[in-house]
């Protein structure tokens, strides 16, 4: 009886691994999930639900086309194809996730004040309340004048 449950136990294994290795098989060589596939994937839910609120059918055709488009991108073999419009993305969304990270540095640290470099857009600080401050970017090294 206890050898028949290790034949089962070695059997259930062996599936296991099976599966595995067949899902690396499929996925080798593919592009994968990346930013672009994942924003889409969040905007084809926000649009699907959206749509059963409103009942609007473009919606749903349009968050249908968002989530194929999201796993045709993760399966495409065309990875030099994705990279670049992952970059596209990232140009794009960039003015926005510096924004998103100042509010959050602004809100963690209270005691500094934050702002975007005018030529980059990189998040730079001040201490607050020492008044008028010259502050070189790190990145692009240009001066601005911060009121702190
Ligand atoms: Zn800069």
């Amino acid at each position: 009886m206890a050898g028949n449950n290790e034949q089962k136990q070695r059997e259930r294994q062996r599936r296991r691994e099976d599966a595995q290795r067949r899902a690396y098989e499929f996925l080798r060589g593919r592009n994968g999930a990346d930013e672009l596939s994942n924003a889409l994937m969040i905007l084809a839910l926000v649009l699907a639900l959206i749509s059963a609120v409103t009942g609007w059918v473009v919606l749903a055709l349009i968050a249908l086309a968002a989530l194929v488009v999201s796993m045709w991108r993760t399966l495409s073999r065309n990875i030099p194809a994705r990279a670049r419009e992952r970059q596209r993305y990232r140009d794009l969304t960039r003015p926005l996730r510096q924004h998103i990270k100042l509010v959050e540095m602004q809100v963690k640290h209270r005691d500094k004040r934050y702002f975007l470099c005018k030529n980059c857009g990189t998040v730079l600080s001040v201490p607050r309340g020492k008044g008028k401050l010259r502050v070189t970017c790190p990145k692009c090294h240009t001066k601005t004048v911060q009121n702190s």
